[in-house]
């Protein structure tokens, strides 16, 4: 095989190598960003349970308020009730005491209800902690997997980068930037095998003329139909001899 034709297969696999690390950085992200979010649920959980504890603790605060003003209230109606003499004024004054009754004993029950909500509530936040902890711990030991498979990722992208590197600064640079000019919308499959006569980038088959040209592997030859850069398998031969 012509040596910048070679070169460029090897590149081609250089190139090939590192973008076959994406999908698995982003199943390792994943991996992790679905853990997270499990954890960032019950978390919202707990906090919306919390907001509505707090909710209802202001709501006792304000109905005890109310009872201290009410009982004062009651207080006042009985000290009234001593001081008038007629039936009209008796009436009114026991339909306003009536009603602060009835208002104290719907104050009352509100903070029992609130209180048993609040119960119930924290109850629920308990076992919501429960959950987070031990979706935490699966959260970090996946964290940590993952971490350590990127770190391995990232150790081989970097000798595949070197070797990348170590290849282009010994490349014809025209030869390269043709490369790097198909690599734009061909990606991975810029430098493509021809199998019994086919381009195996666009799968058809190229001219007797264009093939022969291959055959004598004296320029690099691109595929007719396509563009891109062609070369002939050299089967039971290590590329990188
Ligand atoms: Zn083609």
């Amino acid at each position: 095989m012509n040596k910048y034709l070679k070169e460029l297969v090897e590149l081609s696999t250089i190139d090939k190598g590192l973008d076959s690390f994406t999908p698995q950085i982003d199943n390792a992200q994943n991996r992790v960003s679905k853990e997270k979010d499990k954890v960032d649920s019950v978390q919202s959980r707990i906090d919306t349970l919390q907001k509505q504890i707090d909710e209802s603790k202001d709501k006792i605060v304000s109905y005890e308020e109310q009872i201290g003003s009410l009982s004062k209230q009651l207080k006042d109606i009985q000290k009234k009730g001593k001081e008038i003499s007629t039936e009209r004024e008796m009436k009114a004054l026991s339909i306003e005491e009536e009603i602060a009754k009835e208002k104290l004993s719907f104050a009352n029950e509100e903070i029992e209800r609130l209180n048993r909500v609040i119960e119930t509530k924290t109850a629920l936040i308990e076992e919501a902690k429960e959950e987070l902890k031990a979706l935490e711990e699966v959260f970090e030991t996946v964290k940590s997997d993952a971490n350590q498979e990127l770190q391995a990722i990232e150790k081989e992208k970097e000798t595949l980068y070197k070797a990348r590197e170590n290849k282009i600064h010994k490349m014809d640079q025209k030869i390269l930037s043709f490369y790097e000019k198909i690599r734009k919308w061909a990606g991975n499959t810029g430098v493509v095998p021809v199998r019994k006569q086919a381009c195996y980038g666009c799968y058809l088959k190229i001219n007797d003329k264009t093939y022969s040209d291959l055959i004598r592997g004296e320029e690099i030859v691109t595929c007719p139909h396509c563009g891109r850069i062609l070369y002939i398998e050299e089967t039971g031969e290590d590329l990188e001899a």
